[in-house]
């Protein structure tokens, strides 16, 4: 018997949401040019936090416009200068850590323990890592005098709303590059705090310009004549727009799209420890994470032993209230990403998978999905091949190492993977055949802004993180 917890609410009265937002533009907030708007909801109560300003083609001008003139000056700045800015965003970030980390919870519907212990240091480490290279990029390997590109125009997703905000512009700013950036329509709050952040900071009027609002917004800034420089995560299918929209302009273009991750068992794995890393691969934020170890390959010969454990493990996980400190799994983004999660999930049963949930007892409003997973899964079920970007996890079985890696690699993607073995020499013959971009050896999902981060194929180009993000910012 598992004991009964008490309810551990984290306190909402550490962040102060405005009714209304405008754009973030030159340094000031301002309503878009046509006064268009839209609400910002709470995907665990359905409750409306605020609204936001929707930017047409006019805002997205005065913007790009605002960095453009801020670029001059702002790469003109000694790299200890710029250095000195983000040391100090970094700094505020920390010190409003709690703020923004339930902020984070409540827009965007994960968990507080993740916003609180990894969205937010994550992003501060960010923020810290890339001011420290900013005043050595002649050591970078880029040349001993690398020149920024100009003008950003960065278009974000909303599963990991502010780390992906400083994925983009720490580096950004580094270089010595100006930003426009786009966050995703469900999750605009965390970016427009970072305005703010940025003011409190003292950063120079047009630096960073935040421009809420939806695809629209965000055909119109990347398709923008006076951008030098793409930046997008979010879906492949959008991602392949972008790169036509880029095609023959200049620009310089970086997509992370999704992925299908494999994580493979072999029989000498540490079961228990095994079983962790595949629970923190699928539902660590709800399964919206694009690295994902969404394909479970596991050995024959252990299959039964790990699906057992596996399935007691799920069984302890605790969905609900995003900002309880115990719980395991928040709610799922919005209404439109649960739809397609239940769809997909609904295909593997009518293509012949057996579908199996832990009990668990789901809010009435709001937007859920239990954890999932489905056994008898064959390559060509679209829970094998399609992105879910949900908690649901499919299982395949191998009985070789070769046919372990023909199946993680049987897929349109490549993004990262993770290896379960106590052989090193397995460890690294497999990391070399396999194409994605990150492998994980005993462990999975683990971030860190020295290392670089990106896909193959399907899974987009260009790295972000470690020395090799600054290369997606010079022109070189
Ligand atoms: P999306 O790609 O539509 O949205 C991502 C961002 O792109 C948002 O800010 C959106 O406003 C913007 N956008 C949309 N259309 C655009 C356009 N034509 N030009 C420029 N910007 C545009 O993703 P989604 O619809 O929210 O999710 C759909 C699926 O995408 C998910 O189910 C998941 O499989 C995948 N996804 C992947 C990631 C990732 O991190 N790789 C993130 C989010 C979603
Ligand atoms: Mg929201």
């Amino acid at each position: 018997m598992a004991f009964e917890y008490a309810p551990a609410p984290e306190s909402r009265s550490v962040v102060d949401i405005a009714p209304s937002y405008g754009l973030f533009i030159d340094g000031e907030f301002r309503p878009a040019e046509d006064g268009k708007v839209f609400k910002t909801v709470s995907p665990s109560s359905e409750e409306v936090l605020s609204e936001v300003a929707q930017a047409g083609q006019s805002d997205v001008d005065a913007a790009v416009r605002a960095a453009r003139k801020a670029f001059e000056k702002w790469s003109a700045l000694p790299g200890s200068e710029r250095a000195k800015y983000l040391f100090r965003i970094a700094r505020i970030i920390q010190e409003r850590s709690r703020e923004l980390a339930v902020l984070e919870s409540l827009d965007n519907g994960k968990p507080i323990r993740e916003s609180r212990d990894a969205d937010l240091p994550l992003v501060a480490a960010h923020f810290f890592y890339y001011a420290g290279w900013a005043d050595k990029l002649g050591h970078a390997g880029f040349g001993a005098d690398p020149k920024p590109l100009g003008v950003a125009g960065q278009v974000i997703p909303w599963n990991f709303p502010l780390l992906m905000l400083a994925w983009k512009i720490a580096p950004a700013l580094a270089c010595g590059n100006t930003v426009v950036l786009k966050p995703a329509e469900t999750t605009p709050l965390s970016a427009l705090f970072f305005a703010d952040i940025c003011r409190q900071a003292g950063l120079p009027k047009g630096v960073v310009n935040i421009l809420t609002g939806d695809g629209s917004t965000g055909a119109a800034l990347v398709a923008h004549p006076d951008v030098n420089k793409v930046a997008f995560t979010g879906s492949t299918e959008v991602g392949k727009a972008i790169a036509r929209t880029v095609a023959g302009t200049g620009k310089k273009l970086t997509l992370e799209l999704g992925g299908k991750a494999a994580n493979i068992v072999f029989e000498d794995a540490p079961i228990d420890q095994a079983v962790e890393g595949i629970v923190n691969g699928i539902f660590f934020n709800q399964g919206h994470v694009c690295c994902a170890g969404s394909r479970l390959l596991v050995q024959e010969s252990v299959q039964d032993e790990l699906l057992e454990a596996l399935k007691r493990r799920m069984s302890t996980l605790r969905v609900g209230d995003p900002l309880d400190k115990n719980t395991d799994i928040g709610a799922i983004n919005s209404a439109e990403q649960l739809a397609r999660i239940k769809s997909l999930a609904d295909s593997g049963e009518a293509e012949g998978a057996q579908r199996w949930a832990p009990a668990c007892e789901l809010p009435s409003t709001g937007y859920w999905f239990a954890p999932t997973l489905f056994t008898g899964v064959s390559q060509a079920h679209r829970i094998a091949r399609e992105e879910i970007f949900g908690p649901v996890l499919s299982v395949l079985t191998f009985r070789t190492p070769a046919e372990a890696v023909e199946k993680a690699n049987n897929t349109p993607y490549g993004l990262s993977a993770g290896i379960w073995t106590e052989k090193g020499s397995r460890i690294l013959w497999m990391a070399d055949k396999l194409r994605a971009g990150v492998v994980w050896a005993n462990t999975f999902n683990k971030f860190d802004p020295t290392s670089p981060f990106g896909g193959y194929k399907e899974s987009g180009f260009g790295r972000e993180g470690g020395r090799h993000g600054l290369e997606a910012y010079l022109n070189v």
